[in-house]
C-alpha cells in the first residue's frame, strides 16, 4: 500500500456527486480537479473545483467514460489520486488498474475486488464459498438452453433470469412457469447482449415479497473491516431506487448484527478496501440472501451519514491514503432515522418520461441538521439529454421514522422547480401514503401503490 498522501484529487464524475466529493476533499485541504464535457462547461462541479479540464463532447462515451483522457488530465494536472464517484468509470477494473500503473491512487477498492464483483455469477460463486447465504439458483458457466431449462425446473417458479453482467435493473426477467422459460431466456439474452455485450445469465428463485436491505461496509488496507448498518431501498420503480431510508424499519437488533457480520465476511472474502455495499434480499421471516456487492460509493450513502454522523467520502480518502479506519465497530451506533428522496426531472403522469431543458428556477428548502440537499444544479442550469436526469437528492433526519417522514414532507413542500416537470409531488404523495407511513414495504410497493400517488 502507498504511503503518499492524496494532495490533489481528480474527480472523474459530474453533477451532485462531483460537488459532494469536492466539498469534503477541499475541507481536508486537498486540491480538486474537475473534468467536464461540452454540456457541463458551466456546471457547478466545474465552478467548485480548484481547476477544471475539458475532456470532450457531451455524450458520456466521448467524455466521462474516456478513461484515456481522464488519465491524461490527471497526469498533466499533477493529481495524485482519482475519485470515480458512482456510475461512469467507478466499477471499471481496467480504469482502476491503469490509474495504479501510473502511480495515481484510485479512491476505491483493489482491482481484484472490482473484477470479482463485476460478474453476478462470479460474485455468487465467491460468496457461496464464503458461506454467505444465497437465494437458491444456478450460476454456472454452462449455458445451453436444455441445461438452463432443467435447472429452472429444479429451482421452481416463479424464478428470475438475470444477466450476469447486468446492472441498473436491466437484463432481468421474471418467469412464472416452465412453459414461458425459453421465450424469457431468449429475450433476456438479447437485452443482455445489447446492453452489456455479454449474454450470460444466471437463474434464481424469485422471492415474491422481499425487501431490498443493503449493508454499508468499510475496510482498510490493514485488514480492519466494519459495517455502518443498513439502508432499506425497497421502494423502487423498474428496479431503480426512488426513496431510501436508514435504518430499515422493523429489523431486529439480532438480524441487523447478523447481516452486518455477513457483509463484513463478504468484504473480507474478496480482500475488500474502501467503501462498499452488500445488497441483500430480506424476507418477511427475517431470512436474508446476498444479491450483489457494489464496489463504490452509493447514491444513497447520505442516509448512512445522517444516522452515523460520519462523512463517508472522508473515510474513503483516509483509507485510500493507507491509514486505518477512523473508528472501530464498537464506536459506531445508529442515531435517529433518515430518508433520501431522489428528485428527478421526469413526468410521473407520462410514464416517468425524463424531462430535459432549462431549469428556470430552483428553490431548495433551507438546510440544517434535519435537512440536506445534494445537488449539482442551480436556477438557470440545463438538464440535458446526455446524463441521468436527477436534479437533487433531498436528505432528511430526525430522531425517529415518523418525525423524519414529517421532515421529508415539509422539505418536499419547500422544494420548487420551475421550467421542467419533476417528481416532487409524486414523492410528496409517497411520503404521505398510509402504507409507506406504516412501513409496509417490499420491492413491489410502487407496483401496488404507484397509481394512488399520481
Ligand atoms: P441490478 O444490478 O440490475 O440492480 P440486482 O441483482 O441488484 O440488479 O437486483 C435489482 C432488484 O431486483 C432488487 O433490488 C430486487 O428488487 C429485485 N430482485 C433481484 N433478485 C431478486 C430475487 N431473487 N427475487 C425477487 N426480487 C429480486
Amino acid at each position: 500500500m502507498t504511503n503518499i498522501s492524496i494532495s490533489k484529487l481528480l474527480i472523474a464524475n459530474r453533477g451532485e456527486i462531483a460537488c459532494r466529493i469536492i466539498r469534503t476533499a477541499q475541507r481536508m485541504g486537498i486540491e480538486c480537479v474537475a473534468v467536464y464535457s461540452d454540456a457541463d462547461k458551466n456546471a457547478q462541479h466545474v465552478k467548485l473545483a480548484d481547476e477544471a479540464w475539458y475532456i470532450g463532447p457531451s455524450p458520456a462515451q466521448e467524455s466521462y467514460l474516456r478513461s484515456d483522457k481522464i488519465l491524461q488530465v490527471a497526469k498533466q494536472s499533477g493529481a495524485n489520486a482519482v475519485h470515480p464517484g458512482y456510475g461512469f468509470l467507478s466499477e471499471n477494473a481496467e480504469f482502476a488498474a491503469t490509474c495504479q500503473q501510473n502511480n495515481i491512487i484510485f479512491v476505491g477498492p483493489p482491482v481484484g475486488a472490482i473484477e470479482a464483483m463485476g460478474s453476478k455469477s462470479e460474485a455468487k460463486r465467491i460468496m457461496h464459498e464464503a458461506e454467505v447465504p444465497l437465494v437458491s439458483g444456478y450460476h454456472g458457466d454452462e449455458q445451453s438452453e436444455s441445461l438452463l431449462q432443467a435447472e429452472a425446473d429444479k429451482i421452481g417458479y416463479p424464478l428470475l433470469i438475470k444477466a450476469t453482467a447486468g446492472g441498473g435493473g436491466k437484463g432481468m426477467r421474471v418467469v412464472e412457469s416452465s412453459a414461458e422459460f425459453i421465450d424469457a431466456l431468449n429475450s433476456c439474452k438479447r437485452e443482455a447482449k445489447s446492453s452489456f455485450g455479454d449474454d450470460k445469465v444466471l437463474i434464481e428463485k424469485y422471492l415474491t415479497k422481499p425487501r431490498h436491505v443493503e449493508i454499508q461496509v468499510f475496510a482498510d488496507s490493514l485488514g480492519n473491516a466494519v459495517h455502518l448498518f443498513e439502508r432499506d431501498c425497497s421502494v423502487q420503480r423498474r428496479h431503480q431506487k426512488v426513496i431510501e431510508e436508514a435504518p430499515a424499519p422493523g429489523l431486529t437488533e439480532e438480524t441487523r448484527e447478523q447481516m452486518g457480520q455477513v457483509a463484513i465476511k463478504a468484504a473480507k472474502a474478496i480482500g475488500y478496501q474502501g467503501a462498499g455495499t452488500v445488497e441483500f434480499l430480506y424476507d418477511e421471516d427475517g431470512s436474508f440472501y446476498f444479491m450483489e456487492m457494489n464496489t463504490r460509493l452509493q447514491v444513497e450513502h447520505p442516509v448512512t451519514e445522517m444516522i452515523t454522523g460520519l462523512d463517508l467520502v472522508e473515510w474513503q480518502i483516509v483509507v485510500a491514503n493507507g491509514n486505518p479506519l477512523p473508528k472501530q465497530q464498537a464506536q459506531l451506533s445508529i442515531n435517529g432515522h433518515a430518508f433520501e428522496a431522489r428528485i428527478y426531472a421526469e413526468d410521473p403522469n407520462n410514464d416517468f418520461l425524463p424531462a430535459t431543458g432549462l431549469i428556470s428556477y430552483m428553490g431548495t428548502p433551507s438546510t440544517n441538521q434535519h435537512v440536506r440537499v445534494d445537488s449539482g444544479i442551480i436556477s438557470g442550469d440545463q438538464v440535458s439529454v446526455y446524463y441521468d436526469p436527477m436534479i437533487a437528492k433531498l436528505i432528511v433526519w430526525d430522531t425517529d421514522r415518523n418525525a423524519a417522514l414529517a421532515r421529508l414532507r415539509g422539505a418536499l413542500a419547500d422544494f420548487h422547480v420551475a421550467g421542467l416537470t419533476t417528481n416532487i409531488e409524486f414523492l410528496h404523495q409517497l411520503a404521505s401514503n398510509d402504507s409507506f407511513i406504516g412501513a409496509d414495504l417490499d420491492t413491489h410497493f410502487l407496483d401496488k401503490h404507484g397509481e394512488e400517488l399520481i
